[in-house]
């Protein structure tokens, strides 16, 4: 016993003197590293005016679905139309796109997504509120609600309340999370460990 310990407090003070002891204090914290996955997604979308991003996390904390507002599958996002006005609704872009809270359950890497929280940038559109509480999501975890005053909104948060589907405004500690490549060759100890 009286051994063991000597051990482990000479790796102490070893580990001490040639790097930091302690753990970092700027991690992100889960919700803002969830939001931070949707914002990310978001940038795959084609859509030049509003870039949406769904990240749904389970209830141990793992991601089991991401997706971003974009044209279905098959259906070529160079042929149709981006618009959000135009004379004749089908050249606007509202009949065929999919928002990112449809492709992030769709796109879901479990069996389902009962119980589980979505993130999202933006708040749930009606349409989306029924896929949300189909789908058996618990919680909706939102970052902006710019079309609050929307018909459209309060049909949202009317069938969401009605399902039991809680939601909540997510407000960032931070206002930017900066994804530098080059940070990995400056990092860390010189030792040979890695991660
Ligand atoms: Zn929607």
């Amino acid at each position: 016993m009286l051994e063991g310990l000597q051990i482990h407090n000479e790796t102490l003070t070893l580990r001490m003197t040639s790097s930091p002891s302690r753990k970092r204090q700027d991690f992100l914290e889960w919700p803002e590293y969830f939001m931070a996955v949707a914002f990310l997604s978001a940038q795959r979308s084609k859509d030049p005016n509003s870039q949406v991003g769904a990240c749904i996390v389970n209830q141990e904390n793992k991601i089991v679905g991401i997706g971003y507002n974009g044209m279905p599958n098959g259906c070529s996002d160079d042929l149709l139309p981006w618009s959000r006005t135009a004379d004749d609704q089908l050249d606007t872009k509202y009949p065929y796109v999919c928002h990112a809270e449809l492709n992030a359950i769709m796109n879901k890497n479990s069996a389902d997504v009962k119980g589980c929280t979505l993130y999202v940038a933006l708040f749930p559109c009606n349409e989306c509120a029924k896929l949300i509480i189909q789908a058996g999501i618990k919680e909706v975890v939102y970052l902006s609600d710019k079309y609050h005053d929307t018909p459209g909104m309060t049909a949202s948060r009317r069938l969401l309340s009605m399902a039991g589907v809680q939601f909540r405004q997510f407000k960032p500690k931070r206002t930017e999370i900066v994804i530098d490549f080059n940070s990995i060759n400056h990092t860390g100890t010189q030792s040979s460990s890695s991660q």
